[in-house]
């Protein structure tokens, strides 16, 4: 029996055409697929295909546009057996954390990807992004989905999504996860690296429909002024701020500083702290003396997650109803294998 593949084809350069006027690359049709792809005709899969419209640009992504792709997993969950989701590089980090924390036990794959270069272009590197992933997400051995979780695959790498991010505008190696080991590598052959990959219990899956946006990512460099990081701070609605810190989590000491971080902490703010540093490693709270102070003032530690995951994460615990110190306690906690702790 051939395996169910849902294609959902959200836009994204991997479907892109210029624009004869402006010469701007926009999507096109998804009908228009097959004139650029006929082998999907001849993979071993059934795939259904799906445009998510509008199509979009994937700056354009945000929380509503998240819980209704997750609706779209839940809804027809039962029916495939894998998903593949075609998505611009650009936002598909955040993506796939915010549907690893919206689906609660996925145990069939979840498999985004997307180009460098779009379709139509000779030297594309959609095509092989699209076959691969399909091939993964119809992979079963014994009955079971070979890798039941959220991923991204790029450029013959299979990732966990939520550890991911894109550091590459040009290459075709798009993205990177500097603190988790690759699920697979693809070459002649897919070599999974089963250790890695998720073992889900058999549980019925939960879709999670609510996300709170009122957050703030603040970078933190040399000269920033108290001026700005106090209208931060002030901002109308806002519940948390991702700090992003320097190396092992460290930040400066004056005392305008740690004031203010204190004052927004003591009046029901929660301050996430995650590190700069994309290459590997994360916040480490005391040790040095630096991020010592953090600790004290209730800064609470990000870990090694990346920055987008930790957006998707803090969206999603604020979404769930739930107090200050459980959204703490739980930001600590690996949800959905997005941290190591
Ligand atoms: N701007 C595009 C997007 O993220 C880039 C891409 O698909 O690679 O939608």
């Amino acid at each position: 029996m051939k395996k169910k593949i849902l294609l959902l084809y959200t836009g994204g350069t991997i479907g892109m055409i210029k624009n004869q006027k402006s010469g701007a690359l926009e999507p096109f049709p998804f009908r228009d697929i097959y004139a650029h792809l006929p082998m999907l005709k001849l993979l071993d899969a059934e795939i259904i295909f799906k445009e998510l419209l509008p199509l979009i640009d994937s700056s354009d992504t945000n929380p509503d546009f998240w819980i209704r792709l997750a609706k779209e997993i839940h809804q027809h969950y039962h029916e495939m057996n894998g998903f593949v989701i075609l998505h611009g590089t650009d936002t598909m980090a955040y993506t796939a954390a915010a549907l690893s924390f919206l689906l609660e036990n996925l145990s069939k794959p979840v498999i985004l990807t997307g180009s460098q270069l779009p379709l139509g272009v000779m030297r594309t590197d959609g095509r092989e992004n699209i076959l691969n992933s399909i091939e993964i997400a119809a992979d079963y051995h014994n009955d079971k989905p070979r890798v039941p979780e959220v991923c991204i695959y790029f450029e013959n790498a299979l990732y966990r999504g939520n550890r991911t991010y894109k550091d590459n505008a040009e290459q075709f190696h798009a993205f990177t996860s500097s603190n988790y080991p690759k699920l697979a590598e693809i070459g002649i052959y897919v070599k999974y690296n089963d250790n890695y990959i998720n073992k889900p219990e058999q549980q019925p899956l939960i879709l999670h429909t609510e996300m709170d946006d009122n957050i703030a990512i603040m970078k933190l460099y040399p000269g920033m002024t108290s001026n700005l990081v106090s209208s931060i701070f002030s901002t109308p609605g806002l519940r948390a701020v991702i700090m992003e810190s320097f190396g092992a989590g460290n930040a400066p000491t004056n005392e305008s500083f740690l004031a203010l971080l204190k004052n927004y902490i003591d009046q029901g703010g929660i301050v996430v702290n995650v590190t700069q540093c994309k290459g590997g490693g994360g916040v480490e709270l005391g040790k040095y003396e630096n991020s010592f102070h953090l600790a004290n003032i209730g800064v609470t530690s990000g870990a090694d997650m990346t920055t987008e995951a930790c957006v998707a994460k803090l969206m999603y615990l604020l979404g769930q109803g739930l107090n200050n110190e459980e959204v703490k306690k739980w930001l600590q906690i690996p949800l959905r294998g997005e941290m190591t702790v």
